[in-house]
């Protein structure tokens, strides 16, 4: 029997899966709603190899050796998400085609895809590297407490698969665009603003100047953008502003560009005798270059993929995932395997039925492909 087959034929088992993960509310820092998901995922993954939990700031990592033969790969799946308890009412919906449910598309689905990828396989027969399988708390939220676990994790493995959803047009995901986040901070001086006012140097004035030369460093043909999207500043209004800040979100397609942009910011003078600025944070996520080898896996899952009708493209994207850390080590790393669907984030978040199983048989050939 075809894997295809075998999962169509399960394909109802699947959903109450894909119900049972999504029903457990887990959002990012919602400690138990968090530990529930873990919890389930380490009774499903059992049978598969030894579950390790760890427990971070951000919530339980899980870690999951797969024996098998030939390439060691990392899966790295993420199970917190955007929506906050009670955002999805009903909790899960099937309707059409479609299913709803917080997070059933980011990344919960991936996470079921893998559980019944391995399934399929082992009752057929089909093989599979040696694996081992990350389920990460903090994902959405920066991965600050799992980041070290993915990058060693990384580093022992030949390849990288991330089960991330594909793009709105069901394509993989080749290249991710890196995420920067600054603070840029301007100092001033207060002072009374009726009383005396030129003794003062107001901080909201120099921020002002500075914004348009922050975004003066976008490169539309680059793919470099810039956007000072959070600013504060001052106390009251009778009160020159001694302190405004600017956070700024940063996207570049290359490690070059970011640092051309990071020492452009590092450059910026005060426009204001007196006032001082201050930089901080950095490059949050690097971005995910393709690479000969990143593309050569890509080139596999394609032809796997064209076997079973799905036609793949090398998509390119300006979201960050956890692919980027470890593609940024030159680990060859493929993402966007997960279920096909649309409006992550949003409270219509859905995935598309009928493609489950489909995108579920590619992730076993190319498992199986990796155990060769
Ligand atoms: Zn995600």
């Amino acid at each position: 029997m075809r894997p295809l087959d075998y999962l169509q034929s399960r394909l109802s088992a699947i959903l109450a899966d894909l119900e049972a993960i999504v029903v457990r509310e887990s959002p990012s820092h919602h400690q138990a709603g968090l530990e529930e998901v873990a919890h389930w995922i380490d009774q499903q993954f059992r049978p598969f190899g030894a579950v390790t939990q760890t427990q971070t700031p951000n919530g339980p990592l899980l870690r999951v050796e797969v024996a098998g033969r030939g390439k060691r790969v990392l899966v790295l799946c993420h199970y917190d998400t955007v929506h906050p308890i009670g955002s999805f009412q009903p909790l899960w919906r099937v309707e059409g085609e479609r299913a709803y449910g917080p997070g059933v598309y980011d990344m919960k689905g991936g996470i079921v895809q893998l559980l019944w990828a391995l399934r399929a396989s082992r009752e057929l027969g089909l093989g599979w590297p040696q694996l081992e399988l990350l389920f990460t708390p903090d994902e959405e939220v920066g991965s600050h407490a799992s980041r070290a676990a993915i990058e060693e994790a990384a580093l022992r493995s030949d390849a990288v698969l991330v089960l991330e959803p594909p793009t709105g047009n069901g394509d993989l995901k080749v290249a991710r665009k890196g995420v920067g986040q600054y603070r840029l901070t301007a100092q001033g001086k207060a002072a009374h603003q009726g009383v005396e006012p030129e003794k003062g140097i107001n901080a909201i004035v120099e921020l002002a100047h500075q914004i348009p030369r922050v975004v003066a460093l976008e490169d539309p043909e680059r793919g470099t953008t810039l956007g000072p999207n959070v600013v504060r500043g001052g106390t009251a209004s009778n009160v020159v502003a001694a302190e405004a800040w600017v956070e700024v979100d940063l996207r570049v397609w290359t490690r070059a560009e970011a640092e051309r942009v990071e020492a452009a910011l590092r450059a910026l003078r005060p426009a204001l005798p007196g006032a001082s600025l201050r930089l901080e944070g950095g490059l949050n996520r690097p971005p995910m270059e393709p690479t000969e080898a990143s593309m050569s896996l890509f080139e596999m899952a394609r032809r796997i993929g064209e076997a079973l009708g799905l036609h793949l493209g090398p998509g390119r994207v300006g979201g960050g995932s956890d692919g980027n850390f470890t593609a940024a080590l030159g680990i060859p790393t493929l993402d966007g395997l997960g279920l096909f669907g649309e409006a992550a984030h949003q409270p219509t978040e859905n995935v598309h039925i009928p493609q489950i199983p489909l995108r579920t048989a590619l992730l076993c050939g190319v498992l199986e492909e990796m155990a060769r």
